[in-house]
């Protein structure tokens, strides 16, 4: 019999929470960070690369997947996981947020969401239940709901309206999930920075009853500190027994902060687009290898880092390949930073499991302070 979805919670640390997530596809330690491979890859790395820097799941997106190749063309080939060569977990997005920020060319309906193609204009449909439709023909070992995310600003009577479509859709998109032992479906809380909004939404999604939960509709523009102030309370909103997933954070300090916080899991863009765009993550703070001050630097970016950016070159190369527009610059920074990322996620995975979870994160912010953080 196929191996079902389990969470449990192996530690805690003051909200914080250390934990595995069990699929039939393998564990994800938590807090556990997501790459992202938009289509597919997580650009300028090679599959086994990825996993060599730690991580347990990547994320796909379902927006770009469905216009290109579509989820019908991968589901012949074999799925999602063969197709990219990714045996491991894959989370993937509803697409909802990605057709959203579509703004002039969406149609917003109680059924779903009419959109065109950035790519080629055509036209087409997402609802609950089709985006679930997808998410399957993927292979997706974790689905998120289809929600909406209003656009910021917002009124409250605006993020209410949404947040009511979006349990609406929870619902729809619940339903239409069916049971598919093995995989897990993820409900989304919606709200806004509004407390009593948050608490609705939780108590909507507890009710409908989901593998794990989403924290979303944050990371949008409203900055840390109002973040920070939604997941100083929304996190006990839900059930205890089921993974949190803060959608789209962070930088560094942004998942330290949400670790703390109770966040289980998150994924960003970030580390893998920063690589693309000269820029590194490291303990000391960031450094931006486009600056002149590192042409004739023998030193790596990080003397104390393992992964082969660090362990092979140094900062005059990283700027050379750079400014040179070399391929492998983009290939060095971002597992320097997939790398870092990780390297983060088990330091907070073992501080939570020694119960030294302050500490760490009074180091981590101590390094940075003392180190040379250039702006980006
Ligand atoms: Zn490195």
């Amino acid at each position: 019999m196929a191996q079902m979805f389990g969470f449990s919670v192996e530690a805690t640390d003051g909200s914080a929470r250390k934990g595995v997530i069990r699929t039939p596809r393998g564990e994800i330690r938590t807090p556990a960070f997501m790459p992202v491979g938009t289509a597919a890859t997580v650009k300028a790395m090679l599959p086994g690369s990825v996993r060599e820097t730690g991580a347990d799941i990547l994320l796909g997106n379902t927006y770009h997947l469905m216009l290109r190749p579509t989820a019908e063309r991968i589901a012949r080939l074999g799925g999602l996981h063969r197709f990219m060569n990714w045996e491991r977990p894959i989370l993937t997005d509803s697409g909802g947020f990605q057709v959203m920020s579509l703004a002039s060319l969406r149609k917003l309906t109680e059924e779903g969401v009419r959109f065109s193609s950035h790519i080629d204009g055509s036209k087409h449909m997402l609802s609950p239940e089709r985006s679930m439709e997808i998410q399957k023909l993927l292979g997706s070992d974790i689905v998120m709901c289809f929600d909406e995310c209003p656009a910021l600003p917002a009124t409250e009577a605006e993020v209410a309206r949404s947040m009511a479509l979006s349990m609406r859709w929870a619902q729809r998109s619940r339903d239409a999930f069916g049971d598919r032992p093995g995989h897990a479906l993820f409900g989304i809380m919606q709200g806004g920075v509004t407390r009593d909004l948050r608490e609705e939404s939780a108590k909507a999604l507890t009710e409908i009853g989901f593998d794990g939960y989403a924290v979303g509709g944050l990371a949008v523009g409203e900055g840390q500190e109002a973040m920070f102030g939604v997941l100083d309370y929304a996190p006990g909103f839900l059930p205890q027994d089921k993974p949190r997933y803060l959608m789209g954070v962070g930088k560094p300090d942004d998942i330290v902060g949400a670790v703390e916080r109770g966040i289980d899991m998150m994924d960003c863009v970030l580390p893998s687009r920063s690589g693309r765009t000269g820029q590194a993550w490291t303990r000391r703070g960031q450094v931006n290898i486009k600056n002149a001050r590192h042409q004739d630097d023998p030193r790596p970016l990080d003397e104390d880092c393992t992964c082969p950016a660090c362990r092979g070159y140094s900062r005059a190369y990283l700027h050379h390949v750079f400014k040179a527009q070399e391929m492998i610059s983009g290939m060095l920074l971002t597992w320097h930073n997939l790398h870092y990322y990780q390297e983060l996620m088990q330091g907070l995975r073992d501080a939570i499991g020694s119960g030294q979870l302050a500490a760490f994160v009074a180091n981590f912010h101590a390094q940075r302070q003392a180190g040379d953080i250039e702006p980006i």
